[in-house]
């Protein structure tokens, strides 16, 4: 039987529609959340990742600002801005694209939002909030793959989930929200013993490494849910012949869009083997965008002491 597609994009806009409506009746409240977009330099991906955060922000009717900051920032006044927005009652959330430059102190920067608005959900408060179960802002890609699980209806309880990637933004917080959803969670990572037999055992498989086409058909167990995080961009023929069985559709997109993106999964194993998985383009990639909504309509809500029905992930 052919493996079921989790349609990252379908999902997304349901998840749309909800927050519209909650914002509907905040703004009903004569509440309207905010969110703070702060870009340093003119790193072109990043440029391009805010753009689209800030538009989404407008087509959901919510307050946003883009802030541009020339790429010779210092720690120090990035730090300033920082605490005004942080003192600032119309912006509920702060967010600091990644990566700064290089002079500036990353760690330090977002250490300095507030825990309340920090919707990366990348400050140990947070960090100590999901680890804990406790209310809080849960980083927006791992979110996003419960919400995926969740919502196609894959079981999480007692299942076996294996997440190959360690990493602070993906890895770690997506094996804790897995746990606290009663899955006996394994985490690999670049040391990890025979990889794909450890890989086998998931009734759930995240892959979360950043290397593509890496998980192949002899890591998937027969049946299981992949989850693929990976975002990797092939720009060669050789790269594209060397990922693809059959490289035909894949070579023609090569040469008609300059690139092909794929996942940390190969994608022709993974229909033959996976019960169900998530394609790349079209599955996590767009629930990342929606999290981070999600939690500026959490983060408003949680400062004003609106407790959401449920917190996400638990
Ligand atoms: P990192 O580079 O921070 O972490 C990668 C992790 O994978 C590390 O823990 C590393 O292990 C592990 N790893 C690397 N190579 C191997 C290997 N050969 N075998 C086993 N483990 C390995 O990556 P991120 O977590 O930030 O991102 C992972 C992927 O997800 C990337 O492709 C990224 O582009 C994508 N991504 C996608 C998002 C989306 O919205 N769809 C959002 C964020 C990321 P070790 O710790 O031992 O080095």
């Amino acid at each position: 039987m052919a493996a079921r597609i989790l349609n990252g994009t379908k999902i997304r806009d349901t998840i749309m529609g909800e927050l519209a409506e909650q914002i509907r009746g905040l703004k009903a409240a004569g509440i309207t959340p905010g969110l703070a977009a702060v870009l340093v330099g003119e790193n072109p991906a990043s440029q391009i990742y805010v753009r689209s955060k800030v538009k989404t922000c407008e087509s959901l009717g919510l307050h946003s600002e883009k802030i541009e900051l020339p790429a010779d920032t210092s720690t120090e006044q990035l730090l300033q801005l920082v605490h005004d927005l942080n003192h600032r009652d119309e912006i509920d959330g702060i967010l600091v694209q990644l990566p700064l430059p290089p002079q500036v102190d990353s760690k330090t920067v977002l250490e300095a939002v507030s825990p309340a608005k920090d919707v990366d959900g990348f400050h140990p408060v947070n960090i100590g909030n999901l680890v804990s179960g406790r209310l809080g802002l849960v980083p927006c890609t791992p979110a996003g793959i419960i919400e995926i699980l969740r919502r196609s209806g894959v079981a999480i309880e007692g299942a076996r989930a294996v997440v190959i990637g360690r990493s602070d933004i993906v890895g770690k917080p997506v094996a804790m929200l897995l746990l606290h959803n009663h899955s006996t969670v394994t985490i690999c990572h670049s040391k990890t013993r025979d990889l794909p037999a450890v890989a086998r055992e998931g009734d759930i498989l995240v892959a979360a490494m950043g290397k593509a086409a890496f998980v192949t058909g002899e890591f998937i167990k027969p049946g299981a849910t992949v989850i693929d995080v990976g975002i990797n961009r092939l720009t060669t023929e050789e790269e594209v012949r060397r990922i693809f069985h059959d490289p035909a559709a894949p070579l023609e997109k090569l040469r008609s869009k300059g690139s092909v993106l794929v996942g940390d999964v190969q994608p022709e194993d993974v229909q033959e083997k996976a019960g169900a998985y998530t394609p790349v383009p079209g599955g996590v990639g767009p629930l990342t965008i929606a999290m981070l909504m999600t939690n500026t309509v959490r983060a408003a809500k949680l400062r004003r002491g609106i407790h959401w029905t449920q917190p996400v992930g638990h």
